[in-house]
Parts: structure tokens; sequence; C-alpha cells
């Protein structure tokens, strides 16, 4: 049986490693995005693979917009049993500076997305008895200088983590989290072009820092998403996951 994964977030980044990694993995994958047009790449990447995937714009901030691009998805595809909560924002700013907007923009993408994805998709996997969540945490949970919004919401996607891996574990539902350090993306790319320098010495910088050398990309955390909507990962649930280069950030 083939399963079916959303990624959301996933036209580019880590969520469409991620969507490559999973339908390599075997999964038919739904590739969520803001704009259906930008999943174009994605889509034809894993079907050039010799995968199966579609296109689904949606915002997942949007609770209407979640509930028929999943009913879409199960129609297309088949009921979606994993779920990578990966669409994110950033608006950093320190907080004098911050706006409400600026707190309500991070807050909607990351909590209230992955809030109205889990219980969206849950319906399905509760069903199936079967189930993967995996949710886009951060090294900024553990706290980060202009990132007050950020931080405050990646914490919260360990707290929902949590709560998921114990209200659905009994349905057979595993649910973890990822917390990535630095990503090589268009994230940390556009934090380059605020902060005034090249993506090139940020990427020499942030390397320095970081224990094995390197800076992150997007297919070191897209293996670690293949491990937790593994069948192996069934006795894994409710766990936190750094895949940073390190211990910390
Ligand atoms: P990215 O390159 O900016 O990609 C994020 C994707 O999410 C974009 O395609 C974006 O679409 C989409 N998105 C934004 N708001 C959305 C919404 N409301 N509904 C649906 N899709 C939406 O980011 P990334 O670096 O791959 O990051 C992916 C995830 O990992 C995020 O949750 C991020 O916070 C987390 N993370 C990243 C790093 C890092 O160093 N890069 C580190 C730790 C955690 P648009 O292009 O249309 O805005």
């Amino acid at each position: 049986m083939t399963r079916t994964a959303i990624v959301t977030g996933a036209a580019r980044g880590i969520g469409a490693a991620t969507a490559l990694r999973l339908a390599a993995d075997g999964y038919a994958v739904a590739v969520l995005d803001l704009d259906e047009a930008q999943c174009a790449d994605t889509v034809t990447a894993i079907t050039e693979a010799g995968g199966r995937a579609i296109a689904v714009g949606a915002n997942v901030a949007d609770a209407e917009a979640v509930e028929s691009a999943v009913a879409r998805v199960a129609a297309e595809l088949g009921a979606p049993t994993i779920l990578v909560n990966n669409a994110g924002i950033l608006r950093d700013n320190l907080l004098f500076k911050m706006t409400d907007d600026d707190w309500d923009a991070v807050m909607n993408v990351h909590l209230r997305g992955a809030f109205l994805m889990s219980r969206a998709v849950q319906t399905h996997q509760v069903k199936a008895g079967w189930g993967r969540i995996v949710n886009l945490s951060s090294t900024s949970a553990l706290g980060n200088r202009g990132q007050a919004n950020y931080a405050a919401a990646k914490a919260g996607m360990q707290g929902l983590t949590k709560t998921l891996a114990i209200e659905l574990g009994r349905y057979g539902v595993t649910a973890n989290a990822i917390a990535p350090g630095f990503i090589a993306t268009d994230m940390t790319r556009a934090t380059a072009e605020r902060m005034g320098i090249s993506f090139e010495d940020f990427l020499a910088g942030a390397a320095k820092e970081i224990p094995v050398g390197r800076p992150g990309y997007p297919e070191d955390v897209a293996a670690a998403a293949s491990f937790f909507c593994s069948e192996g990962a069934s006795f894994t649930s409710g766990q936190v996951l750094y895949v940073a280069g390190g211990p910390r950030a």
C-alpha cells in the first residue's frame, strides 16, 4: 500500500528536499505551499525521479483553505497519513521594534498552521490506525536575539509535538519535531541580505561555529524526517531532534 504524505512549505528549501526524500522513500507526496504554481519545480523533480506528487496551493494559517487542501489530497492521492509541518516565515526584529503584525504573522504560520494541518490530517490518521507527524522547530527555540516571535513559535512547536504524541499515540500515530540549526536556504539567504553580508561570507561564518565544520543543507533535515516517518520509528514519539551539526547552534 502506498502511503500519502503532505509536506507544507514544500515549494523550496527544507520542504522541497523533504518532499523529494519522502517520494524517494516510496510515499505519494502532496507538495503544499502558498502558491500552487510555485510547487511545480518540486513536483517535476519528484515525477522525473519516478515518484508520484501533486501541487497544492493553500495558506496553512487559513482554516477553510486547510480543510479543502487536505480533502483534495485525500481524493487525488489517497488519505494523507504523513504530515510534515514545515511552512515558515521570519519577521525578525529586536523586541522594541517588533510590530504586532510581526508577532501575529509568525504565530499564525508556524503555530496556527501546524495546529490546523494536524487537526485536519489526524482524522485520516486515526481512521487508518497509523500516522506520522513531523514538526519543524529550530535551535532558535532555545532563545535567539531578534527573534522573540520566532523563538516563541518554535518552542511552541515542541509543546505541540509532545501533546500530539500523547493524544494520538493510541491510534498508531507518532509526532516528533526536528530542530535544525543553520541550514542554507532562501530563509538564511534573506537573513544575510538583511545583515548586509554576502551569503557566502554568512555560510563561512556559520560553518566556523558549527562542530562538524559546515553549514547544514536541506537534505540533512530531510534525512531526519525520513527516519521519523519510517516504520522503524513507530516507538519514537514526542521527541525533539536537533539537526545542527553539534549539540547546539
Ligand atoms: P524557506 O526557504 O523560506 O521556505 C519556506 C516555505 O514555506 C516557502 O516556500 C514559503 O512560501 C512557505 N510558506 C510560508 N508561509 C506559508 C503559509 N502561510 N502557507 C503555506 N506555505 C507557506 O524556509 P526554509 O529555510 O526551507 O525553512 C523551512 C522550515 O524550517 C521553517 O519552518 C523554518 O522556520 C525551519 N527552520 C529553518 C532553518 C534554516 O536555517 N533555514 C533553521 C531552523 C528551522 P513563500 O515562498 O510563498 O513565502
